[in-house]
């Protein structure tokens, strides 16, 4: 398997992408990333490379391989030593601290499955997730201890180990208890299908499901992010994500550690865009991926002031508006790649290093995925014409899409339909194999005889200077069954006024389709969003329905 590693790393290096598509990866009984790939490739070669810069105000702690590879075996050995073993869960529920990596590295090496958790989960979320999974083990600090605590209470559970990152608790062992464990460690024997992860994916468009990811196609799916990113030993890579996202797996753990690439833990209590720039300029970060959202705050800032040592900038979970890579563009030099995937998955489509980027578009399908926009019975639809973003399965090719949803296994049925995997999204392939995205399935808006994709529209509204952020969605209108409706945000000074909603609309009306043009407008202090950041759509549209139906009943 290390060989298909260094065909990747090569091939990056090479920015020769097309290559790669030959490779189809067959799956070994056994597999365990990290004594097949993490050890053999970083630490055995490169035992001093830096694994992992961490940052937190004025603290720093920095990791080589050899160093984050000991710990994580002390880590592993103080699990089992309360007999933690192969096949029990973890739930991790902790800021951004060192002992995400090297915990991660532990479990992965001893086949405890891992559930990553955001730190903003209050005590019933937990409640709902132990009575889901019940883990034999939790990580966390003590903020969240109290939280675990509660619930566990709460449900009448016992949770076996409880290991706190800070300080001292009743029930639960320190982790600097991992300092009198042994530094080696033997790695379990994990079949390549057994289970790895459970995500639970981000709540955009309801309750959170829960994706469970295996030892073996989850991580050799992430060489697809490895290469959407560009990474390359000697990097230094920042990725702005809180662990309990799939995002940080993606970015912050296996793409960089895929090549042996330095890890940027910058671990922050509040998002201050000028302390980011500072950062990312200060440490010299070479790669950096960030959702859009950060970067719509990054963009109003002097990017010009600032001297990177960027050569690779991508953004992924949600779509990318052609105005932020303009203003990064010209500011940094830089252009900002989109990617596209899915905590169901990893980089699915994405535009590649060196690749023609057209702005606007996700890029194209990456080496793993035989991707295709296909209609609501699994047909192929024609060029341009919008549709489902589906992924064809082939039994003999691994990929990095999951294995099933826990609990609610029903909805396994709706996404894996007529030999494909539907992820719920709308897009257009165009004669050159570029994906356009429309929007979520839900979010598409029908208006008349037409359907309009919420993301074009609020790209345009975008441009405008004094808009911030927005979000278009179906306002129910008795003439043509739904009007677009854009909520708008408008930038620092910009006072809202019947004169800027005319201003918009007339600025739409020069950029769009007429059946495209926002007909109501509304200015609001903030959009709803997950506490990943990103804009819920669903809530604006169920108000909106509601608004209707009030007014109906009036
Ligand atoms: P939930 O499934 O719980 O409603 P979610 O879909 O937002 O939440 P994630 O798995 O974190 O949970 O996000 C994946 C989704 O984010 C994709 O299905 C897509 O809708 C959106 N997305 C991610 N990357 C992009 C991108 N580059 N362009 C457009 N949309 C994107
Ligand atoms: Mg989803």
């Amino acid at each position: 398997m290390l060989e298909l590693y260094n065909r990747v790393a090569q091939a990056i290096k090479d920015k020769d992408f097309e290559s790669l598509k030959e490779l189809k990866p067959k799956k070994p009984e056994f597999f365990n990333w990290v004594t097949d790939i993490f050890e053999p490739q970083n630490v055995k070669q490169n035992p001093n490379d830096k694994a992992l810069i961490w940052k937190y105000n004025a603290q720093r702690e920095d990791f080589t391989y050899k160093e984050i590879s000991e710990r994580s075996n002390q880590f592993l050995n103080l699990m089992r030593k309360h007999g933690i073993t192969h096949g029990d869960k973890i739930f991790v529920q902790l800021p951004l601290v060192p002992s995400n990596w090297y915990g991660y590295l532990a479990c992965i090496k001893g086949g405890v499955v891992i559930i990553p958790a955001a730190t903003s989960l209050e005590t019933r979320d937990l409640e709902f997730r132990f009575k889901s999974v019940l883990p034999q083990v939790t990580l966390s600090d003590a903020a969240n201890a109290d939280k675990i605590d509660e619930a566990e209470k709460n449900n009448g559970q016992k949770i076996k180990l409880k290991i706190l990152t800070e300080g001292t608790r009743e029930g639960w062992i320190s982790i600097d208890d991992i300092f009198s464990e042994s530094k080696v460690a033997e790695g379990a024997k994990t079949r390549s299908d057994d289970d790895l992860f459970y995500f639970f994916t981000s709540g955009t468009t309801g309750m959170p499901k829960i994706v469970v990811h295996t030892h073996f196609g989850y991580p050799i799916g992430h060489l697809t992010t490895t290469t959407w990113v560009g990474l390359q030993k000697g990097d230094l890579h920042y990725n702005i994500s809180q662990p309990g996202w799939a995002k940080f797996s993606w970015s912050s753990f296996f793409a960089p550690w895929n090549v042996g690439a330095t890890i940027l833990g910058y671990h922050i209590d509040r998002f201050v865009p000028k302390e980011q720039l500072q950062t990312i300029q200060d440490f010299k970060v070479t790669t950096f991926c960030s959702p859009p959202t950060s970067l719509r705050m990054l963009i109003q800032e002097d990017l010009a002031s600032y001297n990177f040592s960027l050569r690779e900038c991508v953004a992924a979970g949600e779509p990318l508006n052609p105005e932020i890579i303009e203003v990064w563009k010209k500011a940094t030099g830089i252009l900002i790649r989109d990617g596209y995937g899915q905590t169901e998955a990893t980089a699915l489509v994405g535009n590649l290093p060196g690749n023609k980027v057209k702005f606007g578009s996700m890029g194209k399908p990456t080496f793993l995925y035989d991707i295709l926009i296909a209609d609501d019975d699994g047909n192929e639809v024609e060029t341009s014409e919008e549709g489902n973003i589906c992924l064809r399965h082939h039994p003999e090719i691994v990929t990095g899409v999951f294995k099933t949803y826990l609990i609610d296994t029903k909805r396994n049925d709706l996404v894996f339909k007529h030999g494909l995997y539907y992820t719920g999204d709308k897009a257009y392939k165009d004669e050159e194999g570029y994906f356009w995205f429309v929007g979520r399935d839900d979010d598409v808006i029908k208006a008349s005889d037409f359907r309009v994709g919420p993301f074009e529209v609020e790209s345009v509204l975008l441009e405008h200077p004094k808009v911030l952020e927005t979000a278009v969605v179906a306002s129910p209108h008795e003439m043509r069954s739904n009007a677009v409706k854009a909520f708008v945000v408008l930038a620092g000074g910009a006072k809202a006024s019947a004169e800027l909603a005319k201003e918009l609309f007339v600025y739409s009306e020069e950029h769009l389709s007429r059946y495209k043009i926002p007909r109501i407008i509304e200015f609001t202090k903030e959009l709803p969003k997950t506490i990943s950041g990103k804009i819920r759509r669903v809530e604006l549209r169920a108000e909106e329905a509601m608004s209707k139906h009030k007014k109906e009943k009036r």
